[in-house]
């Protein structure tokens, strides 16, 4: 192995955490090399092609994990430089303000975090304004307070968004725009850099103008000559000095070659489910139970949320092209019939037959995955899973990721599913077909041959939570691991509850917090 180069700070993965905290360090001109398994995702049509993309998984890792039986699991994530952040819908919410407190489930407490939203709320204003999130303040009735406007207007409703919100309206509901992360100028279409295209929930946008972790952070970084990617370079293990109280030598896999690199401080963002495999593959004699793991939580609370998507079929067409446009959130904390939380109600990218093809619903009766496709609403419910320390990472004895979960908390999300179905019942009639328009709702399986909550891993987070105690939580309030003083992580492991929105927003907002209070240490 060659002599081992120095840095100030070592950051591995360059997705939604490690990204962001790239972007906040790079001014610094302090030393920082990012560290990411990837390659840059290739511009091609492909990217936005759903048969390369949802058929074939032509952008999935390849890489093979197990069940808690041993079985084969193939995990619908993304390595690249960006992160899944560059394959997201980039819907950027905010938890909401209760979600940092306790709240009762009907399946359990989901705990309280050891920050307060308010500690986080200047970091998720940021957040909006560095990842371009479009909006409008005041809709959503569970909207926590902000210190700042979102910086772009809404996107925009189709038509048949729009005649939806109006009906849920009409019932009472609060229907609001989605706050997205996609740089599209409805004023100004010429000077717009999003097309508004069908194809960009799940894919890469082939113009870079989703807002991702690589086109608004990584390359921004870049430009700063401190700053250094290394793609194509997965980190095996971390080692640590005699001491096990730091992190002296960072293992990396990189064209068949084994390097070492070294920095002061060393941030782990590479994924809830990779950090904590990495940590655990780092065990040593200091670290019997893997680095950092005194607290025996590393792996475990994984949470994914419980996730369904549901085809409403008409028998009119749905003509929409951009459809996640539209989300419900009155039942996030429950309903005068219901006292526990439900989740949240919006919509995936528009499906097509060939998306279909890759996790088919009950075909309704004379239709084909093609035409239930051109005339389905295609939501997307969210409920919160909760922090099972049965549900883990762990690993096998060859390193492989083992992934151990249980779906818990599921009443409120069937109860959801429940009041969707309602709701479409009492759309306005159709002109053409009366209340008879309306076929009925379809859950499309997400998971592929019902093996494994695949798409559960997208939104995966919790593995490595933070905390005040040792003992039950490896991370201190900074994210800096209890155990080992140079040690940080600042992806998605470090959720002590999963609320029922979208994760990404929090990740990146905490990166900034964790950013400024790692630019104070380097001073
Ligand atoms: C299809 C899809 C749609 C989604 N839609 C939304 C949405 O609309 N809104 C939302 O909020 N969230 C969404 N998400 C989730 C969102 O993308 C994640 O919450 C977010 O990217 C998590 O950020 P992270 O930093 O924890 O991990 P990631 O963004 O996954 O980044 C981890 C990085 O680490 C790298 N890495 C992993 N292991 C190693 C290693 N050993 N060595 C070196 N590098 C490594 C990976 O290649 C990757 O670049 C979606 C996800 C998917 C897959
Ligand atoms: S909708 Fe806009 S941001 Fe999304 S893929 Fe299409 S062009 Fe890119």
């Amino acid at each position: 192995m060659a002599a081992v180069e120095h840095f100030d700070v070592i950051v591995i993965g360059t997705g939604a955490g490690g990204g962001t905290l790239a972007y906040r360090l790079a001014p610094s001109g302090k030393r920082i090399l990012l560290i990411e398994r990837g390659d840059y995702v290739p511009r091609e049509k492909d990217n936005w092609s759903t048969k390369a993309v949802n058929l074939e998984g032509k952008y999935n890792t390849r890489e093979v994990w197990r069940d808690a039986a041993g079985g084969e699991l193939h995990p619908h994530t993304n390595y690249w430089v960006g992160g899944n952040t560059k394959f997201y819908g980039a819907a950027l919410f905010r938890l909401r303000r209760e979600d940092f407190g306790e709240i009762k489930h009907w399946g359990g407490p989901s705990p309280a975090w050891p920050i307060s939203y308010e500690d986080l709320e200047p970091y998720y204003s940021q957040a909006e304004h560095l990842y371009q999130v479009h909006g409008r303040r005041a809709e959503d009735p569970t909207e926590p307070p902000a210190s700042a406007p979102y910086p772009h207007p809404p996107i925009s409703h189709e038509p048949r968004m729009q005649q939806l919100s109006d009906d849920f309206a009409r019932l009472g509901l609060k229907p609001f725009h989605v706050p997205l992360g996609v740089m599209l100028n409805e004023q100004n279409p010429r000077a717009s850099r999003c097309i508004r295209c069908e194809t960009c929930d799940g894919h890469p946008c082939l113009v870079y103008a989703k807002a991702d972790a690589q086109v608004l952070c990584v390359d921004p970084a870049l430009e700063h000559p401190n700053v250094t990617l290394l793609t194509h370079a997965y980190v095996s293990r971390l080692e640590t000095g005699p001491s096990g109280r730091d992190v002296r030598r960072v293992i990396v896999e990189r064209d068949g070659v084994t390097e070492a690199y070294s920095a002061d401080i060393v941030v782990v963002s590479a994924g809830a489910i990779n950090s904590a495999a990495l940590l655990l593959r780092s065990a040593n004699d200091k670290h019997p139970r893997g680095l950092a793991n005194g607290s025996d939580v590393v792996g475990r609370h994984y949470m994914g949320h419980v996730n369904s998507v549901l085809m409403a079929v008409s028998k009119c067409p749905n003509p929409t092209v951009f459809q996640k446009t539209l989300a419900l959130n009155d039942f996030y904390f429950g309903a005068t019939e219901w006292d526990f939380p439900m989740g949240h109600i919006s919509f995936v990218g528009k499906l097509d037959g060939d998306t279909l093809k890759a996790g088919a619903p009950a075909i309704a009766p004379g239709w084909t995955l093609e035409l239930m496709a051109k005339h389905s609403l295609d939501f997307w419910l969210t409920s919160e899973d909760l922090p099972d320390s049965n549900n883990r990472v762990t690993i096998d004895r060859a390193g492989n990721i083992v992934l151990t979960y249980q779906p818990n908390n599921e009443e409120g999300h069937t109860r959801l599913i429940e009041k969707l179905k309602g709701l479409m019942k009492q759309q306005t009639k159709c002109r053409v077909h009366g209340h008879e328009c309306h076929e009925g709702l379809f859950a499309r399986s997400l998971y592929l041959g019902q093996r494994i909550p695949l798409a559960g891993v997208a939104h995966q987070n919790g593995t490595i939570r933070f905390g005040h105690d040792p003992e039950t939580s490896a991370l201190d309030v900074n994210c800096k691991t209890h155990e080992v003083d140079n040690l940080y992580v600042v992806d998605a492991s470090f959720f002590v509850s999963s609320g029922a929105v979208n994760p990404a927003l929090t990740v990146m907002a905490n990166a900034l917090r964790v950013g400024d209070h790692l630019l104070e240490r380097l001073k």
